[in-house]
């Protein structure tokens, strides 16, 4: 990760600066300045919690227990590695560190300016806490300047994490919006042409009986017309030939239309309105494509979601568990000794036993909640409104289901397969990735226990 960022133009020379920075310091001057930040980190970590809590939106993210068992230690060690007493830090390690931090804020929707402002308070409180110290004047301008330089350039680098997770969960999300919109774009796809048909069909009838123009239904208003600016318009937005459907509409109702009368070229105006029809049709069938293939949300192997939307879709889960107070429980699931499978039984014959295992998983979980395709023969399930109890029991029936079914992995063969399974309910952090990583530090338990067996975490 800090790769991308070292090589970014902007970020270059960046572990020039800091290098001078600490090396401008004294062995003397730097435990000196460590005294202070460790004297200082459990007040400056407080308070800059409390500006944060001070928000109402945010107070609610960050509930007390929260920030006092956690958050606050977190942030005290933070400080303290920031300013080692006995060596400069490590730039590398302050880079991964701090894109990190910035990243976890980004997932939590800390807003940015909230930030800005408590790190603002903490940086110049620091400042004050040395000139209390009262260092030699020398000593002191020198103390005041890698401080706050040390804070500056670690901030920079964790708004740089900040504003990289955001890109990203910004593009997972809009992923995810076409997919779940677009589940069945095949039927969707027949339905709008039945639609556009039916329309047509409508205007030539009311042409061909001579009907008022009142009587005709513009193609904006028509059911049709509808499905496009709303769904359509979300399932295809961006796309340069939705734009150009819209244009093809708007040309139909109030030129083509209006021109459609007896005694007037009748046939031509009908030839141009089917054109134009004819036209929409086929610009639609590009949307459709196009989204068709954007799609791709279920990884075809499993049938699971594609692990892309955990992102947006734990973000939204806790989110709505902190609001409703609701239970959520995540299960990850990794097959037992797999690689065995594929050496006795080739590739292929792991392929069917991976699909026939994710088969059985999915069966057994309800339509409500989600199952992800989080690694090679490891899935991660979200189980909503579920508390570990209840996972705890479905978690069983799993693994008993996958231990006692009998696989045929090639012709005549049959094995059997077992899981271990780690489970974790939200316990209210905000960043979705403590949750899974909880769910992942007891599927490991799993592991060490034997396998084939279930840990919840503590
Ligand atoms: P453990 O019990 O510790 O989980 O042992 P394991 O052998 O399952 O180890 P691990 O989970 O680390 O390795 C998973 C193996 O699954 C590695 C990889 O070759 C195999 N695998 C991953 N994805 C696929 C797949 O799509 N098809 C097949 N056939 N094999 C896969
Ligand atoms: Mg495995
Ligand atoms: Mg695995």
């Amino acid at each position: 990760m800090p790769d991308q960022f070292l090589h970014d133009r902007d970020n270059i020379g960046l572990e020039a600066e800091w290098d001078t920075l600490q090396d401008s310091l004294s062995g003397p001057l730097r435990r000196r300045l460590a005294e202070i930040v460790r004297a200082e980190a459990p007040h400056l970590a407080r308070q800059f919690y409390s500006i944060l809590q001070n928000d109402e939106d945010l107070s609610a993210m960050l509930p007390d227990e929260l920030v006092r068992n956690r958050l606050v230690h977190t942030l005290k060690q933070w400080l303290l590695d920031l300013f080692p007493e006995d060596q400069a830090p490590d730039f590398l390690e302050m880079v991964e560190k701090q894109l990190r931090v910035g990243s976890v804020h980004a997932r939590i929707n800390l807003p940015v300016q909230h930030v800005n402002r408590a790190w603002r308070m903490l940086a110049e409180d620091l400042q004050l806490r040395i000139l209390k110290a009262a260092p030699p004047p020398e000593d002191l301008k020198l103390m005041l300047r890698v401080s706050a330089s040390t804070l500056n350039i670690a901030f920079e680098t964790m708004t740089a994490g900040y504003a990289r997770e955001t890109t990203r969960s910004a593009r997972s999300e809009e992923a995810y919006r076409l997919f779940s919109l677009g589940q069945n774009l095949t039927q969707e796809r027949e339905a709008q042409r039945a639609a556009i048909a039916e329309w047509t069909q409508t205007i030539l009838f009311s042409v061909a009986a001579d009907y008022g123009e009142d009587q005709r239904t513009p193609l904006w208003e028509s059911e049709f017309g509808l499905w496009l600016i709303h769904r359509g318009g979300i399932i295809f937005e961006g796309m340069a030939e939705l734009d150009h459907v819209k244009a093809a509409i708007s040309e139909i109702d109030s030129r083509i239309l209006p021109a459609l009368h007896r005694g007037r070229d009748i046939h031509g105006g009908l030839a141009l309105l089917q054109a134009k029809v004819n036209e929409i049709k086929s610009l639609l069938g590009e949307c459709f494509n196009a989204a068709t293939r954007i799609e791709g949300g279920h990884d075809p192997q499993t049938r699971m979601l594609n692990r892309r939307f955990m992102d947006t879709v734990l973000t939204r889960e806790i989110g709505y568990s902190r609001k409703m107070r609701k239970k959520l429980t995540v299960m990850m699931i990794d097959l037992d000794h797999f690689k065995q499978i594929n050496d006795r039984f080739g590739h292929a014959g792991g392929d069917i036993a991976l699909q026939k295992c994710a088969k059985l998983v999915l069966d057994m979980i309800r339509i409500g909640d989600f199952a992800f395709r989080y690694g090679g023969e490891e899935f991660l399930i979200a189980l909503v409104e579920t508390g570990e109890e209840e996972a705890m029991t479905l978690a069983e029936r799993l693994r008993t289901k996958i231990a006692n079914t009998s696989i045929e992995v090639s012709e005549g063969k049959n094995i059997n397969i077992t899981a271990s399974i780690g489970i974790a309910e939200f316990k209210g952090h905000p960043d979705y990735m403590q949750l899974v990583k909880s769910a992942d530090e007891a599927l490991y338990g799993a592991k060490q226990n034997g396998r084939n067996c279930i840990i919840a975490s503590a």
